[in-house]
């Protein structure tokens, strides 16, 4: 697909914080109340337990004016300032960025990076105010960089407060952790996990968290990598019939045999993501060829039909009319 899925990730920043979170959240919002927070904090644990969940909500909590238990408000003006990116001066992220030169995204944080980063720092502190950084992945500076960011550890400029958020803080030298307070996420209780699944739509997840060492958010991943295979064969199926070389009597067989609902939520996105691709000027790698408007209303439908087969509808035969809708004269 031109319009490529986001890479998958389990918690996303701005997502609400799952409760193994909880304990860290405590502490952090403690150490806030007690001004007793560090200058710097090494944020670990397995990827897939919402590190950058709670970096972000840590972040948002102390640039907002007027935080409610300790969480940001959403509606203050250093709030709005914030979710509008137009809070420069106080928030950097330091992450993997394209090499200039070549525009191949480097695989570590560069030098030049944590330079520029510590230059901001000592230059903002000058104006008060909290002055916050997160460096993600830290675990993938290069060893010029940490060397650099150590210089920066070693002299803390007023309120400021750097966040490293590391899968693998090994890969960190010992100096630079031993300057920073570690925060480590655990993988939760197997009940916990089990909930949090279930609440996400997942039951019966006990094979799931068997194969990924009990991390929910890995389970999760993995629960959505069958979503992956089947957005594919819908791809496929569709492009098939458009094309005359499927038949809608089969596909609907399979469709409604596997999931039809997760398939019909599928063949939505991708035909709405021709549909814009054809609005932009492009074409998107799945595009069945009809004119827009046909595209527009086979998305409708589907989207109709999903909607529809939790009611009485037999599905076999509704998405086979679908289906067979497609299929050229
Ligand atoms: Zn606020």
């Amino acid at each position: 697909m031109s319009d490529a899925p986001d890479e998958p990730v389990a918690i996303a920043p701005g997502d609400p914080l799952p409760p193994w979170c909880g304990a860290a959240w405590d502490l952090l919002a403690a150490r806030a109340a007690n001004a007793t927070l560090p200058h710097a904090l090494l944020l670990c644990g397995p990827a897939g337990l919402g590190k950058r969940a709670l970096a972000d909500a840590f972040v948002r909590a102390r640039l907002c004016e007027s935080p409610h238990d300790g969480h940001a408000c959403g509606v203050c003006r250093g709030c709005r300032l914030l979710a509008a990116g137009s809070h420069p001066d106080r928030v950097r992220q330091v992450t993997l960025e394209p090499n200039p030169k070549t525009g191949v995204m480097r695989k570590e944080i560069v030098v030049d990076q944590v330079r520029a980063l510590s230059a901001r720092l000592a230059m903002a502190s000058q104006f008060g105010g909290w002055q916050l950084a997160v460096i993600d992945p830290a675990d993938r500076m290069n060893p010029a960089a940490q060397n650099a960011l150590l210089k920066t550890l070693e002299e803390p400029s007023g309120a400021s407060l750097i966040v490293l958020i590391a899968d693998q803080p090994w890969r960190l030298t010992a100096t630079i952790r031993s300057r920073c307070q570690r925060l480590d996420l655990a993988v939760p209780a197997h009940a916990d996990a089990l909930a949090w699944l279930a609440a996400r739509g997942i039951e019966s997840a006990d094979a799931l968290l068997a194969a990924t060492g009990g991390n929910p958010g890995q389970a999760w991943l993995l629960a959505g990598q069958g979503g992956m295979q089947r957005r594919q064969e819908v791809a496929r199926d569709l492009l098939a019939l458009a094309a005359g070389q499927a038949r809608a009597r089969e596909v609907s067989k399979t469709w409604a045999g596997d999931a039809p609902e997760q398939r019909l939520e599928q063949a939505v996105r991708l035909l709405a993501g021709a549909l814009r691709a054809r609005a932009a000027g492009r074409r998107a790698r799945f595009d069945p060829g009809w004119d827009a408007a046909t595209l527009a209303a086979r998305a409708r439908a589907a989207g109709r039909l999903r909607a529809g087969l939790n009611g009485p509808l037999r599905s076999d035969l509704a998405l086979f009319e679908w289906l067979d809708g497609m299929t050229p004269d």
